[in-house]
């Protein structure tokens, strides 16, 4: 199942300040939730260091990531031969239980048929690891698009049909590993056994280790993934998903599928408890798991708490939001129910789907302004004018932030220059708690810093 075609939305030639990195990307992070998984980038060299980079840089983890290095010939002729010889060294160096190809602009660009060869490689050498491929060319798409389209082409070629089981799939979207190990914590307190697609909470979020271990431990296993045609249910997260992954086991198994936003602040997060609970009351064994369990009652009522407590430092206050689509529209939505005005809500991708999921949440049409495959250039003239008081977004949002004087709390991909990016907690009660003190004592901290009188406490 593939996301809409991203078409450009705008005549700019180019991007300024890029505010969307590439697809690989999307797909290496997705093959990184699998158990045992090595990620290979069919093209060239450049693409992978910079997705490393990238990846490394955000997540503070060794990354190994493989390349078929296209060099001149390659680029004329195909590259073939690279990727046979690319898969045969990664098996005899990594081990792995299965190896992810996804491709670059380049491979792409000349027309490779990579399904194609991979089909000859595995004829030629039935002894192989599972190999699944996606497509995943920038100009199709960004990280958001790859990694979507890796979830789906994993549930395409490994789910299976069979005898009904009592487990939920969990397509949460590319969250941070704090935010998956939180989404196992609730679902489990449903009583409800999980497969969670992809699962990089250890994988990129790991202890220290002794020596180093090229494919970390962790990750969801693919004899598990073939489970996902026989659950329960499916709950997709991702407000702009239109349809999403998960609709293809709704398609070919009848997996019933729910759709919810991000679970980001007190109303999106009720909603998603509601569809754990009513896929729990489903399921006989777990009838009795099926209300609100007391601590989590008890983190909403903190929450709860909090807003009453800093609702005068948060309300009539101006916001812009950037980030990926659904990060960015479920913040929107945490940000309106607490009283922020969310002037702007800005993407680097392109779904058509920011402004109705907006006006899904509550938001009134017209009440906001959605920038769609932008860039930092224009997200900033936009800023300019609409003068918000805050900014939530990444860490390239920074400059910007910077160069206009206002607080930026970073949430969201990437986070580059501050430690912890992987513990960032966006989601539940407790990570809209968190967001919800850093958001009120960013107000706070600016307008001290900026008042002549600053602060004291007599
Ligand atoms: S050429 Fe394409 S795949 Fe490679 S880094 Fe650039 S955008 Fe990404």
């Amino acid at each position: 199942m593939s996301l809409p075609i991203a078409v450009p939305s705008s005549k700019r030639p180019a991007a300024t300040n890029s505010c969307r990195v590439c697809a690989p990307l999307g797909s290496v992070l997705a093959f990184r939730g699998l158990r045992g998984c090595m990620p290979l980038i069919h093209g060239s060299q450049g693409c992978a260091t910079y997705i490393r980079r990238y990846l490394i840089s955000h997540f503070r983890e060794p990354m190994d990531v493989g390349s078929t290095s296209f060099d001149e010939s390659a680029t004329i002729f195909g590259g073939q031969s690279n990727l046979a010889a690319a898969i045969k060294n990664m098996v005899r160096q990594y081990a792995p239980e299965v190896i992810g190809v996804c491709t670059t602009c380049l491979a792409e660009t000349i027309g490779e048929d990579t399904e194609g060869i991979l089909r000859e490689i595995t004829t030629e050498d039935p002894s192989l690891p599972p190999i699944i491929h996606v497509s995943t060319p920038s100009f199709k798409g960004c990280q958001y698009r790859g990694f979507h389209d890796t979830v789906a082409a994993i549930l395409k070629v490994t789910a299976k049909a069979g005898t009904p089981m009592s487990h939920l799939n969990l397509l949460p979207g590319p969250v941070s590993p704090a935010d998956l190990r939180h989404l196992r914590e609730l679902v489990e307190a449903f009583g409800l056994p999980l497969l969670m697609l992809p699962d990089y909470s250890e994988t990129l979020d790991g202890p220290s280790l002794a020596s180093y271990a090229p494919i970390p431990e962790g990750g969801t296993a693919l004899a598990d993934v073939a489970d996902a045609g026989r659950a329960i249910g499916t709950l997709q997260l991702g407000a702009t998903l239109e349809p999403g992954p998960g609709a293809s086991l709704q398609r070919d198994f009848g997996v019933p599928l729910v759709r919810a936003s991000l679970p980001i602040g007190v109303r999106a997060t009720d909603a998603v408890l509601a569809s754990l609970a009513a896929f729990a009351a489903t399921d006989a064994a777990g009838a009795a798991a099926a209300a609100i369990p007391a601590w989590l009652s008890a983190e909403r009522g903190r929450l709860v708490d909090a807003y009453v407590d800093g609702h005068k430092y948060v309300s009539g206050r101006r916001v812009a939001v950037v980030g990926d689509p659904d990060l960015a529209v479920a913040v929107a939505g945490f940000c309106a129910e607490i009283g922020l005005i969310p002037v702007l809500v800005a993407s680097g991708a392109l779904t058509h789907r920011m402004a109705p999921a907006l006006e899904a949440l509550g938001l009134a049409p017209g009440a906001f302004e959605v920038m769609e495959d932008a860039d930092y250039d224009s997200i900033q003239r936009r800023v300019i004018e609409l003068k918000p008081d805050l900014v939530l977004g990444p860490s390239k949002a920074y400059p910007m932030a910077r160069a206009l004087g206002i607080p930026l709390v970073r949430i969201g991909f990437p986070v580059h220059d501050r430690i912890g990016a992987g513990r960032i907690l966006h989601l539940g009660y407790r990570g809209t708690q968190r967001l919800f003190d850093e958001v009120a004592n960013a107000l706070l901290a600016n307008q001290q810093d900026s008042s002549e009188m600053g602060y004291a406490y007599q």
